[in-house]
């Protein structure tokens, strides 16, 4: 099949559910993907964050197919050694001593969710505005964005919303029927929205005033932001955490962690492929090739260079608003005056980039963990030439798209 042939089939067989850019992969390496065509692009989206040490990782490859030769999945009506393995892992790395495995970061937060209802009998839970959780109907219940919402409702019942970074309106919106607070230490949906530094530990704060769970949705920061976890920056821990996106390197695997004594009784929670020898296999090689290469404190030095990077991009362009980023989590503000981000993201592939935009006009970087200084550099050099070439809006059309 040529690209043509795939775009017309998949709009023919697959949901439109998605707004895809016109580009077919067939295989990666490192930080590199390849087309159809056999075009080589420089990556700097890593499949949203899901690709944490590079496509077609060797180490990692190795050893999920040496389980795939073995086992793949025999569900949870039995013990496997890598599942306990990963847990074991888990517990080293976050703090928390107890792991519930399933597939998706929905479903860490969907379980996430109704283990604080659980252990707390109560019923309400209170995310935050422009937070994103999943698309599950629990998980969207906590999720703020209308659009993905209103068509399907109604939600879940008990939930409520406050604004991001702001510690007093927890305080003011907790009642006592709440359960949980919900919160991203870093809103990566929303546009890789930080809080001031002491809000996790503010609002750790006051959950343990008022005997509320804190739930911190770790799906998209986990291993990136030079912490292991994004909480451990503030030296808090939560309650209940929720894992996924790079835990396995593209592999789907979701994990809720959580402390000792938070737990589920038997037949409570469940999944069928959650956990599999496979998934855990691939966590496991993941977190180990990681640890062995110091990819977590290395994120620091490569995060810290390519912010500096961001900020040129920003000082040399009018277009460009604002810079920041931690680690491997940044992002850059185009001027939606100026600039049209779409049409950035389109024209990056004919530079051979990947670059992706979670909402309005921001660009988000969420590399692998292994991309190399020169790759860096190469990466920011074509996202300038991509910001100043593509998606310039002209003075009288500005704003007209
Ligand atoms: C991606 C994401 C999710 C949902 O993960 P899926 O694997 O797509 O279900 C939940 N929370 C956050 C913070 C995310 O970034």
């Amino acid at each position: 099949m040529d690209t043509q042939e795939v775009i017309e089939k998949e709009k023919r067989f697959v949901m439109q559910s998605y707004g895809r850019l016109r580009v077919v992969f067939e295989h990666g390496e490192g930080t590199w993907l390849f087309d159809k065509e056999g075009k080589k692009y420089l990556d700097l989206v890593g499949a949203i964050a899901t690709c944490s040490v590079g496509y077609a990782n060797s180490e990692v490859n190795t050893a999920i197919k040496a389980q795939l030769d073995k086992l793949i999945n025999t569900t949870n009506l039995y013990y496997t050694e890598a599942q306990v393995e990963l847990a074991e892992k888990l517990a080293q790395v976050s703090g928390l001593q107890k792991s519930f495995f399933c597939n998706s970061g929905t479903e860490a937060m969907e379980t996430a969710i109704k283990l604080a209802r659980k252990h707390t009998g109560k019923k309400g839970i209170i995310a935050c505005e422009h937070g994103f959780h999943g698309r599950t109907l629990g998980a969207l219940s906590a999720t703020w964005k209308q659009a993905y919402k209103e068509f399907c409702s109604p939600l879940v019942p008990g939930f409520s919303h406050i604004p991001y970074d702001d510690a007093e309106a927890l305080r003011t919106a907790i009642t006592p029927d709440t359960a949980a607070f919900i919160v991203e230490p870093i809103q990566g949906e929303a546009g890789v929205m930080f809080p001031k530094h002491g809000y996790l530990r503010q609002v750790r704060e006051i959950c343990d005033e008022k005997g509320v769970l804190l739930i911190v949705d770790e799906v998209q920061t986990n291993l990136r932001t030079g912490k292991f976890f994004a909480f451990q920056h503030e030296k808090i821990l939560p309650d209940i955490v929720g894992v996924a996106k790079g835990i396995a390197n593209g592999v789907p695997l979701g994990v809720t962690l959580a402390r000792e004594g938070i737990d589920f009784t038997k037949g409570q929670q469940g999944s069928t492929f959650g956990g599999s020898a496979l998934a855990c296999a691939a966590g496991l090689a993941t977190i180990g090739y990681i640890q062995k290469h110091g990819l977590v404190e290395q994120a620091v030095e490569k995060g810290k260079e390519f912010f500096k990077g961001l900020e040129g991009i920003k000082m040399r362009n009018s277009s460009v608003a604002g810079a920041r980023g931690r680690g491997l989590m940044l992002a850059l503000d185009l001027d939606a005056a100026l600039q049209d981000v779409k049409e950035v993201v389109k024209g990056a592939l004919g530079l051979a980039l990947v670059l992706n935009s979670p909402t309005g006009n921001v660009l988000r970087f969420l590399p692998p963990l292994t991309i190399s200084d020169e790759e860096i550099r190469l990466g920011l050099k074509r996202t300038e030439e991509a910001i100043q070439r593509f998606g310039m809006k002209t003075p009288q059309g500005a704003g007209q798209r």
